[in-house]
Order: structure tokens, then C-alpha cells, then sequence
């Protein structure tokens, strides 16, 4: 989609919500209107409204979930023949842990993480919201007195929770408790035995009540935790937590599940999405790790025959001064004899993180980008051999790929292979994967110095690319349709019903009884292969008559038999 259409898009949207919103608040004058009228007896809109998956979410229901779970199966097959075990790691991390693991000034941390404070003092939080809403001028005589208790509420409130322990013993929280003390210890009389109305607003109040803000701003309740927007840190994290540098090196991971992030909605973006990714942690660096990580993402869609798939990739040294810090350096100035060429964004990369600027996908910025310099041409001795040595190990396997040299990462502990798969049928979000080698990470997170390298797919683009090309898994209906007739027949039923379920068989067993012919056209719904007659008939001879539904011919068995023919012809 064009700029402009997404923009045209996004008013749209913009535009149906209002609509949307209007409409709700007609409703509920009208509810309110016939609830005065019929004393209450009609509920009002709340009750009534219809919900909506949140923005950005969504519902996969089957037949879809029939391929998402053919792909998951997939990668389970696939990755255990590369000796990868599952792990599964919470939805729910420590903020922290995503600021010090993805980058504090990344697009994912600073603005795209749900994060919230999990604790149980949602009073004390509605206490500080109250006192931080309180209008400055309305804090006069009378309701400085109750600003002033309000505090002291809090305050009591605080203390109490922090000698439990339930309110972390931060530093923050200490100093806090103590600055909120000393404000209300400077105002003790002020209070003591006087009505609240009678009391005057303080003389400094406006640079006060500065200094208490701060103070109660500064309160952590609990800990600060965000839902996952990638699953590399929690791996790692896992990895320390449970002392896996003592079990073989290298560890040999996988997980798969929901990610969350706060970005803009269009095609095969999603505030929900899934990753299925990998990581080996441990071990030495050695090229045929990062070769064969590679070659198993390549197996895996193969498998799936995902089509138009595109390997790149890249050697981005690492942190000495010989290597990556040398060739940033270059890459910035001559990126500032050419600043006044560069959109705004690229202008600020120049100091943040000149790396970044190769990403840029502005139209008006690729030919300059074209002429700077490429890092493959600025590696250390160590990164040039490691590199080619990755190259090789690729061929050897046989996985095709192209060399990208404005692959890159933003963050210090990436260092030398990056790689990225992009598959056909997605218009401009194509990445269906991207990887790298991150040796510094384990380490930055508090544990031991340890290597590591990893991938993740995005699997709703997968999945995309997969029904773009048609490559979805037959549709397989109800193997037998149970048409039973009379009240004899149906304890007959259940028991055939259990029977060949244990058998494998799908079978459907209508609760209730139904006319001969209402059950063929459910079962022909159903799209079954089969329909199972069942009437007093067959009952009373101990047989089961089996229609088969594609051309209406039909048999008589006995249990045994009928196994055996459904057996026979799967
Ligand atoms: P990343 O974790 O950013 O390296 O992303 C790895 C892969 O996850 C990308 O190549 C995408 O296929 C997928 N991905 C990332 N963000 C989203 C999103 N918001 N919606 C859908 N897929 C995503």
C-alpha cells in the first residue's frame, strides 16, 4: 500500500470509529430514555453492546487453525531432527529485562511495549492520581488542609507496604517516603485540631507542591513488567535462571507463541503476532553453527513449500576498536557530507546509530545510501575469515543466498552474522525471519560470558504467504455421520460413537434424534465421507448399515467388520 492509501486507510478507520462511537451514544439515550420510562426494567447500552477483539488482535479460527498447526507441527518435526528442545517462557517479563536486552532507545522498548505496574495498592494508586489532579488553584484555604491529609494518607499507606515488603524496599521508594515525611513534618500545626476550611493555603505552595509530585511520581508499587515483544531475552534469561551453562554446550532451543507490540496495524503487522525462533546458546562460535542454524529456518520452509524465499545475509564484525566501531565512524562522516540529502530520521541516526541508516526504506534516500561504504570491506582479519568461513559452511549444505551488505543491527552485542528470509505474496512487510549472532547478550543480562545466535519467524506472515500461494493443507471433514433413529438405536450410537473415536475415526454424534433425511443433509454438510444408519432395524440384528455419502451406495456390518472396512479404505 502507498503513503497515501494507508494515510486514506487510517482516516477511514478513523472515521468508522467515530461513526461507531455516535451510534453507542444514541443507544445509550435511548436506553436511558426507556429505562426512566420502564422504571429500570430495560438494561441499559452496556449490557447490550457487542465487543470487538482489540485493535491489532484477532481471532484464527478453523479452517485457519488447521494451518497454523500443520506449520507449528512442522517446526516441531523439523527443529527436534536438529536436536532442538521446546522451550516455553511466560507472556509476562520484567520491563528491564526487555530495555536492557533489546535497547532502552529502541522503537520496541520506548514506545511499543504494554507494560504495567503489578501490584495490589490500586487504592494508594488512586490516591496519588487523585492528589496529582488536584487543581493548583483550587488547593486554597479549606482544601490544603485536605491535600495535606490526603498526603499523609499516602504516606501511611506507603510506609505500611513497604514494612510488609509488599511494596518494593527501593531506593526510589525510600527516598520517596522520606521526602513526602519532611513536607508533611513542615506542615504538623498546620493541621493539628483545626477544621480543614479554616486552614490556609500554604505560601510556597506552587514550588511544593513541585517537589511532592516528583516525590509520588517516583513510587513503584510493584515491579514493572511488559508483555513479550520478542522471546531472546526471555530465552537468555531462562538460560541463567537455570544454570543451563552446566548442562552440554551449546544448548539447543526453540519456542513458539504470541508477541506483543504496539505498532500500527496493516497486512502482516499485528499488536498480536506469533514468532516461532530458535537459539543456541553456549558452545564456541564455530561458522557451522550460524551455517546450520541457517540451513534448519531453510529446511523448515521448504517443508512448507513457502514460496519466493530469499536468504541475506551479512557480516557485521563485532565491538573492537579494529572492527565495527572503526567502520561506524567512517560510515558517519561520510554520512555528514551527504546530511542535506537525508530525511530527518537518517539526520538523526548520524549520531544515535549511523548502522541504522542503511535499514531506511525511503525511496528518495536509496541512491545516496548506495555510494557508502561497505562494512565487509572494514572487518577485522578474525570477522573477514569467520565470514567466509559461513559462506562455505552455507554451500556445503547447499543453501542458496545473497549477500546484503546493508543487513544490519542496531545493538552493540550483535556482531557478525546477520541474516533475514523474505518470502513472496506480502507486499512491503515480506520478512518472514530474521536472525542474528548476539554473543554479548547472556553476559549483558548478569549471566556468564557465553555465545550465542538465533532466529525468529514471523509466523502470521508465514502463514500469509502460505494461503497466498494456495498451500494450504487439505480440508478433511467428519469421517462418519451417526443417523440414529428411535430410543433403542441411541444407546447403540453412543457406544458405536465411542468406539470409533477410539479407532481414530471423527465422528459425529447428533444429540438429539433427527429425520432420516435432515441427517443425510447435516451430514453432507458436515461434509462427512460416511453416514452410520442406525434404526430399530439394525438394531434388533446387531448390524450397523454404512452409507457411503460420494455416490450412495450402502452396506450392512457388524462392528468388527465395519472397523475393518473404514480401516481398509482411509
Ligand atoms: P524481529 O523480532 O523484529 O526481528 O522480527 C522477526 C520477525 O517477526 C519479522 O521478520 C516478522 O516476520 C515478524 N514480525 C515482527 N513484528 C511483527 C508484527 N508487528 N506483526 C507481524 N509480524 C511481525
Amino acid at each position: 500500500m502507498s503513503e497515501q492509501d494507508q494515510e486514506k486507510a487510517a482516516k477511514r478507520a478513523q472515521w468508522e470509529e467515530i461513526n461507531r462511537a455516535k451510534a453507542l451514544a444514541k443507544q445509550q439515550q435511548k436506553d436511558a430514555a426507556a429505562a426512566v420510562a420502564t422504571g429500570g426494567a430495560v438494561r441499559p447500552a452496556e449490557t447490550k453492546k457487542q465487543f470487538q477483539a482489540v485493535k491489532g488482535t484477532r481471532d484464527l479460527l478453523p479452517p485457519d487453525t488447521s494451518l497454523w498447526n500443520h506449520v507449528e507441527r512442522t517446526a516441531h518435526e523439523v527443529f527436534g531432527t536438529f536436536g532442538f528442545g521446546e522451550i516455553r517462557v511466560p507472556v509476562l517479563e520484567p520491563t528491564d529485562l526487555f530495555a536492557r536486552a533489546v535497547g532502552g532507545d529502541t522503537d520496541i522498548v520506548s514506545k511499543e511495549m504494554y507494560t504495567f505496574e503489578d501490584h495490589d495498592f490500586a487504592h494508594l494508586e488512586r490516591l496519588r492520581a487523585q492528589i496529582l489532579g488536584l487543581e493548583f488553584d483550587l488547593v486554597e484555604a479549606g482544601n490544603f488542609g485536605m491535600f495535606l491529609t490526603y498526603i499523609e494518607k499516602f504516606t501511611d499507606g506507603l510506609r505500611r507496604g513497604m514494612e510488609k515488603k509488599a511494596i518494593p524496599l527501593t531506593l526510589g521508594n525510600i527516598l520517596a517516603q522520606k521526602d513526602l515525611d519532611d513536607y508533611l513534618s513542615r506542615f504538623e500545626n498546620v493541621t493539628k485540631g483545626r477544621p480543614n476550611e479554616t486552614i490556609l493555603r500554604a505560601p510556597n505552595f506552587d514550588a511544593d507542591f513541585t517537589f511532592v509530585q516528583q516525590a509520588l511520581s517516583r513510587v513503584k508499587f510493584g515491579e514493572v513488567i511488559s508483555l513479550r515483544p520478542e522471546a531472546t531475552a526471555s530465552v537468555c534469561r531462562a538460560y541463567i535462571e537455570h544454570n543451563l551453562n552446566q548442562q552440554p554446550q551449546p544448548v539447543k532451543l526453540y519456542y513458539t507463541g504470541p508477541m506483543f507490540r504496539r505498532e500500527r496495524p496493516q497486512k502482516g503487522r499485528y499488536r498480536q503476532f506469533y514468532q516461532i525462533g530458535a537459539e543456541v546458546l553456549g558452545g564456541n562460535e564455530a561458522p557451522a553453527i550460524d551455517a546450520e542454524v541457517i540451513e534448519m529456518v531453510m529446511t523448515f520452509f521448504d517443508k512448507l513449500e513457502l514460496p519466493g524465499l530469499e536468504l541475506n545475509i551479512n557480516s557485521i564484525g563485532h565491538n573492537a576498536p579494529d572492527c565495527r566501531p572503526k567502520y561506524v565512524e567512517l560510515l558517519r562522516t561520510e554520512l555528514h557530507k551527504v546530511k542535506d540529502q537525508l530525511g530527518p530520521d537518517s539526520q538523526r541516526r548520524i549520531e544515535t546509530n549511523p548502522l541504522r541508516v542503511l535499514d531506511s526504506k525511503l525511496e528518495s534516500e536509496q541512491a545516496i545510501i548506495a555510494t557508502l561504504p561497505h562494512i565487509a570491506d572494514h572487518l577485522c582479519d578474525a570477522c573477514n575469515t569467520d565470514y567466509a568461513d559461513v559462506k562455505n559452511q552455507l554451500q556445503l549444505r547447499g543453501v542458496i543466498y545473497h549477500e546484503n551488505w546493508r543487513l544490519v543491527r542496531g545493538l552493540d552485542y550483535y556482531m557478525r552474522t546477520t541474516f533475514e528470509i523474505t518470502a513472496k505474496g506480502l507486499g512491503s512487510q515480506n520478512a518472514v525471519c530474521g536472525g542474528g549472532r548476539y554473543d554479548g547478550l547472556v553476559e549483558l543480562l548478569g549471566g556468564p560470558q557465553t555465545k550465542g545466535i538465533g532466529f525468529a519467524i514471523g509466523e502470521d506472515r508465514l502463514i500469509l504467504s502460505l494461503q497466498d500461494a494456495g498451500k494450504v493443507p487439505a480440508q478433511r471433514g467428519r469421517d462418519i455421520y451417526i443417523a440414529w433413529m428411535g430410543e433403542h438405536a441411541y444407546p447403540e450410537a453412543v457406544r458405536i460413537a465411542k468406539f470409533l473415536r477410539t479407532a481414530g475415526f471423527s465422528v459425529e454424534l447428533p444429540p438429539t434424534e433427527q429425520k432420516f433425511g435432515k441427517a443425510l443433509e447435516r451430514a453432507a454438510r458436515l461434509d462427512s465421507r460416511y453416514a452410520l444408519i442406525l434404526g430399530d432395524n439394525e438394531v434388533s440384528e446387531g448390524m450397523f448399515t454404512l452409507k457411503t455419502l460420494a455416490d450412495g451406495s450402502q452396506e450392512k456390518f457388524t462392528g468388527p467388520d465395519l472397523l475393518e472396512f473404514l480401516k481398509g479404505h482411509q
